[in-house]
Protein backbone atom coordinates (compact mmCIF):
# COMPACT_ATOMS: atom_id res chain seq x y z
CA UNK A 1 0.00 0.00 0.00
CA UNK A 2 1.28 3.18 -1.16
CA UNK A 3 1.60 6.16 1.54
CA UNK A 4 0.84 9.63 0.94
CA UNK A 5 1.00 12.94 2.36
CA UNK A 6 -2.26 14.91 4.00
CA UNK A 7 -2.44 18.09 2.33
CA UNK A 8 -4.43 19.38 5.16
CA UNK A 9 -1.79 17.79 7.85
CA UNK A 10 1.32 16.81 5.97
CA UNK A 11 1.29 13.61 7.72
CA UNK A 12 1.68 10.71 5.85
CA UNK A 13 -1.00 8.28 5.42
CA UNK A 14 -2.12 5.63 3.20
CA UNK A 15 -2.94 6.64 -0.65
CA UNK A 16 -5.87 4.69 0.06
CA UNK A 17 -7.32 6.47 2.50
CA UNK A 18 -10.67 8.91 2.03
CA UNK A 19 -10.26 10.57 5.04
CA UNK A 20 -6.81 11.30 6.67
CA UNK A 21 -6.67 9.92 10.46
CA UNK A 22 -4.76 12.77 11.54
CA UNK A 23 -7.12 15.65 10.87
CA UNK A 24 -9.64 14.44 9.46
CA UNK A 25 -9.39 16.32 6.17
CA UNK A 26 -11.45 14.37 3.11
CA UNK A 27 -8.57 13.33 0.61
CA UNK A 28 -8.75 13.70 -3.08
CA UNK A 29 -9.18 10.55 -4.82
CA UNK A 30 -6.22 8.83 -6.26
CA UNK A 31 -6.06 8.19 -9.86
CA UNK A 32 -6.26 4.66 -9.51
CA UNK A 33 -9.85 5.10 -8.22
CA UNK A 34 -10.80 7.85 -10.59
CA UNK A 35 -9.55 4.95 -12.95
CA UNK A 36 -12.19 2.40 -10.98
CA UNK A 37 -14.92 4.91 -11.34
CA UNK A 38 -14.35 5.16 -15.05
CA UNK A 39 -14.14 1.50 -15.82
CA UNK A 40 -17.46 0.89 -13.92
CA UNK A 41 -18.55 3.44 -15.66
CA UNK A 42 -18.54 2.10 -18.98
CA UNK A 43 -19.22 -1.32 -17.83
CA UNK A 44 -22.58 0.12 -16.88
CA UNK A 45 -22.57 2.51 -20.02
CA UNK A 46 -21.71 0.72 -22.63
CA UNK A 47 -24.35 -2.50 -22.12
CA UNK A 48 -26.85 0.56 -21.73
CA UNK A 49 -25.83 2.01 -25.22
CA UNK A 50 -25.94 -0.97 -27.17
CA UNK A 51 -29.81 -1.44 -26.01
CA UNK A 52 -30.26 1.72 -26.82
CA UNK A 53 -29.44 1.42 -29.75
CA UNK A 54 -30.38 -1.61 -30.64
CA UNK A 55 -33.65 -0.62 -29.78
CA UNK A 56 -33.35 2.61 -32.05
CA UNK A 57 -32.34 0.69 -35.13
CA UNK A 58 -35.31 -2.46 -34.50
CA UNK A 59 -38.53 -0.42 -36.03
CA UNK A 60 -36.23 0.59 -38.98
CA UNK A 61 -35.99 -3.27 -39.85
CA UNK A 62 -38.54 -4.15 -42.38
CA UNK A 63 -41.41 -6.61 -40.90
CA UNK A 64 -40.35 -9.74 -42.32
CA UNK A 65 -42.88 -10.84 -45.19
CA UNK A 66 -42.06 -14.45 -45.27
CA UNK A 67 -45.49 -15.12 -46.87
CA UNK A 68 -47.20 -12.43 -48.77
CA UNK A 69 -50.40 -11.53 -47.20
CA UNK A 70 -53.28 -13.88 -48.14
CA UNK A 71 -56.33 -11.82 -49.76
CA UNK A 72 -59.41 -12.46 -47.14
CA UNK A 73 -61.45 -14.76 -48.91
CA UNK A 74 -64.85 -14.50 -48.83
CA UNK A 75 -66.66 -17.55 -47.43
CA UNK A 76 -70.39 -16.57 -47.29
CA UNK A 77 -69.81 -15.29 -50.87
CA UNK A 78 -68.00 -19.29 -51.92
CA UNK A 79 -71.07 -21.22 -50.55
CA UNK A 80 -73.39 -19.29 -51.78
CA UNK A 81 -72.31 -19.68 -55.73
CA UNK A 82 -71.23 -23.50 -54.46
CA UNK A 83 -75.00 -23.61 -53.80
CA UNK A 84 -76.07 -22.41 -56.96
CA UNK A 85 -73.82 -24.44 -59.32
CA UNK A 86 -75.17 -27.41 -57.29
CA UNK A 87 -78.69 -25.84 -57.87
CA UNK A 88 -78.04 -25.65 -61.56
CA UNK A 89 -77.19 -29.03 -61.70
CA UNK A 90 -73.54 -28.91 -62.78
CA UNK A 91 -72.09 -29.41 -59.25
CA UNK A 92 -72.58 -33.19 -57.70
CA UNK A 93 -70.54 -32.96 -55.02
CA UNK A 94 -67.42 -31.06 -53.75
CA UNK A 95 -64.81 -32.71 -51.88
CA UNK A 96 -62.34 -29.66 -50.32
CA UNK A 97 -60.49 -31.79 -48.30
CA UNK A 98 -58.87 -33.58 -51.38
CA UNK A 99 -59.61 -30.82 -53.78
CA UNK A 100 -61.90 -32.40 -56.31
CA UNK A 101 -65.26 -31.64 -57.61
CA UNK A 102 -67.45 -34.19 -59.21
CA UNK A 103 -69.90 -32.39 -62.02
CA UNK A 104 -72.38 -33.43 -64.50
CA UNK A 105 -70.23 -33.97 -67.24
CA UNK A 106 -73.43 -33.40 -70.16
CA UNK A 107 -74.08 -29.41 -67.96
CA UNK A 108 -70.05 -29.42 -68.24
CA UNK A 109 -69.38 -29.89 -72.17
CA UNK A 110 -71.97 -27.15 -72.73
CA UNK A 111 -70.65 -24.58 -71.05
CA UNK A 112 -68.08 -21.88 -72.86
CA UNK A 113 -64.24 -22.28 -71.74
CA UNK A 114 -64.05 -18.68 -69.98
CA UNK A 115 -67.10 -20.01 -67.48
CA UNK A 116 -65.42 -23.17 -66.89
CA UNK A 117 -62.36 -21.31 -65.93
CA UNK A 118 -64.76 -18.90 -63.51
CA UNK A 119 -66.39 -22.49 -62.11
CA UNK A 120 -63.16 -23.80 -61.80
CA UNK A 121 -61.91 -20.92 -60.18
CA UNK A 122 -64.88 -20.94 -57.45
CA UNK A 123 -64.02 -24.69 -57.27
CA UNK A 124 -60.74 -23.61 -56.43
CA UNK A 125 -60.90 -21.12 -53.86
CA UNK A 126 -63.77 -23.10 -52.22
CA UNK A 127 -60.95 -26.03 -51.97
CA UNK A 128 -58.88 -23.69 -50.45
CA UNK A 129 -61.35 -22.04 -47.88
CA UNK A 130 -62.74 -24.39 -46.39
CA UNK A 131 -59.89 -27.44 -47.42
CA UNK A 132 -57.08 -24.96 -46.09
CA UNK A 133 -54.89 -26.49 -49.07
CA UNK A 134 -53.49 -24.38 -51.66
CA UNK A 135 -56.01 -23.20 -54.41
CA UNK A 136 -56.33 -26.02 -56.82
CA UNK A 137 -59.27 -28.46 -57.99
CA UNK A 138 -59.35 -31.18 -60.35
CA UNK A 139 -62.96 -31.08 -62.54
CA UNK A 140 -64.21 -34.76 -62.44
CA UNK A 141 -67.35 -36.37 -64.36
CA UNK A 142 -69.66 -37.34 -61.26
CA UNK A 143 -70.43 -40.86 -62.57
CA UNK A 144 -66.98 -42.16 -64.72
CA UNK A 145 -64.88 -39.88 -62.24
CA UNK A 146 -63.17 -39.06 -65.64
CA UNK A 147 -60.47 -35.90 -65.79
CA UNK A 148 -62.61 -33.04 -67.03
CA UNK A 149 -60.10 -29.64 -66.15
CA UNK A 150 -57.97 -28.79 -63.51
CA UNK A 151 -57.60 -25.47 -61.78
CA UNK A 152 -54.19 -24.39 -60.07
CA UNK A 153 -51.36 -21.46 -59.83
CA UNK A 154 -50.20 -22.89 -62.95
CA UNK A 155 -53.61 -22.07 -65.06
CA UNK A 156 -56.47 -23.43 -66.17
CA UNK A 157 -56.32 -26.50 -68.53
CA UNK A 158 -59.40 -28.19 -70.06
CA UNK A 159 -58.76 -32.45 -70.78
ZN1 LIG B 1 -4.34 15.29 7.66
Amino acid sequence: MALKKCKECGNEISSDAKVCPHCGKKQPPTKRAKLGCLILLMVILIPLLVVIFQSQKAPKKPTRTTTAPKPKINVTKLKQDIKILTENGLLIRIDPQFNEAFVNSIIWYRLDYQVKENIAITLASYCEAIGEHEKWVEIKDHRSGKKLAKYSVWGFKVY
